[in-house]
């Protein structure tokens, strides 16, 4: 029958390994898995190394963590997944899968910053050259490409600073010359953009925001298309990577909603961000769901929607000033991530190298599912105070 990605986010995994027909899985947690004789479990490992998904030991294809890959990998549209304990360890467990001494990998100068760190950490004191590419260039990234590129990575809207990127365009240079795409997809969830059919082969999937959406966990997911995916199994199993049952069951929980919470999100950021672009305290608003946001043609040719993440850049003002809008907030928080039921705020600064942002103060709003009309005066008070 049909299945859309909706229907998927509700039915999908919920009473696998269920004893009592209860509509949740039952948790399960374990190092150790017990085997009826030695036959059986000789039978078990050979099926396992078969890749067939068969719970042997905590790390290996546990109920919770099946349940969790198996859902996102639909809803991602790729062919397998793999979790990790966060988004952070999704990024380096990619890339990692990709690379050998003397490789050469392009990332997008929009990306996640402690994604960057890695690259310009411990990539490098393995021997692997990172280049960082201007988000907007497309299939100029041809002239970039080297004879020992693997990886060329992606994330679209970039982080902090919002530019969409044309991924197909990328990801036919890219394998032209064999180099494979990994993507984070974070802002937009396989929700609201499907990255396999743009012509990414890998995604790395921060489940800390959208995906679990209450701000209760961290966890990342790997997701393969068929090509890419022993490689990634291969390397992380050995660097012990798997998130944890009880955050799996968390996130599973919480992806239940996702459909719906996404919608509240966008409803609510774009009512946001047409207010804030009214404002006189506001140079721009970063935000490619609006018809005047530079990746608004690409974001609309190739996402499904808008997620709740967006930016502004303030004209100019002091840090008292900044302090005394931000401090004050009654309903935005001010911490790191984004993503939750909740509302956050902070100060962005974007770490771009290729082209160093030159623009204002930015500050970055993650909109959540409270009422929008209370978020707006939160705002509009803030911006009294801003003076
Ligand atoms: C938060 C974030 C990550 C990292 O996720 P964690 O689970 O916090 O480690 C990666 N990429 C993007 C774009 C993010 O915003």
């Amino acid at each position: 029958m049909r299945q859309s990605k909706t229907t998927k986010l509700i039915q999908q995994s919920r009473t696998a390994a269920s004893h009592a027909n209860t509509v949740n899985l039952p948790m399960h947690r374990a190092s150790t898995v017990l085997f009826d004789s030695l036959a059986h479990m000789d039978e078990v490992q050979k099926r396992q190394g078969a890749d067939e998904q068969i719970p042997t030991y905590g790390i290996f294809n546990m109920p919770q963590a099946l349940a969790l890959e198996n859902t996102v990998a639909e809803i991602e549209g790729g062919y397998r997944a793999m979790s990790f304990p966060s988004g952070l360890a999704a990024i380096a467990g990619a890339i990692l899968s990709c690379v050998k001494s003397g490789d050469h990998i392009l990332m997008t100068d929009g990306s996640y910053d402690p994604g960057r760190r890695f690259c310009d950490s411990v990539l490098k004191r393995l021997g692997v050259e990172t280049t960082y590419y201007d988000p907007l260039i497309g299939a100029g990234i041809e002239a970039l490409i080297r004879p020992n590129t693997t990886v060329v990575y992606t994330e679209s809207p970039g982080s902090n600073t919002f530019e969409i990127q044309d991924i197909p365009a990328i990801a036919k240079i890219a394998h032209k010359h064999g180099a494979v795409v990994i993507m984070d997809n974070a802002w937009a969830t396989g929700l609201l953009f499907d990255a396999f059919a743009h012509g990414v082969d890998m995604v790395v999937q921060p489940a800390t925001k959208y995906y679990a959406g209450h701000s209760d966990v961290l966890i990342g997911l790997v997701i393969a298309n068929e090509k890419t995916w022993p490689q990634v199994r291969d390397t992380n199993y050995i660097l012990g990577q798997r998130a944890a049952p009880d955050d799996c069951f968390l996130t599973l929980r919480g992806m239940r909603t996702m459909d719906v919470r996404l919608k509240r999100h966008a409803e609510s950021a774009m009512t946001v961000a047409r207010w804030l672009q009214g404002r006189p305290e506001v140079a721009r608003v970063l935000y490619p769901a609006l018809e005047s946001d530079p990746g608004h043609a690409i974001w609309k040719r190739d996402f499904n929607g808008a997620s709740g993440l967006f930016a502004i850049e303030l004209k100019p003002c002091s840090p008292q000033q900044l302090a005394a809008m931000i401090d004050g907030y009654e309903y935005f928080g001010l911490g790191y991530s984004w993503g939750g039921f909740e509302s956050l705020v902070m100060t962005a600064y974007p770490t771009r190298t290729v082209n160093p942002w030159t623009g204002g103060q930015l500050v970055r709003f993650s909109i959540g599912l409270e009422d929008v009309n209370d978020l707006i005066a939160d705002l509009d008070a803030g911006f009294a105070r801003l003076g």
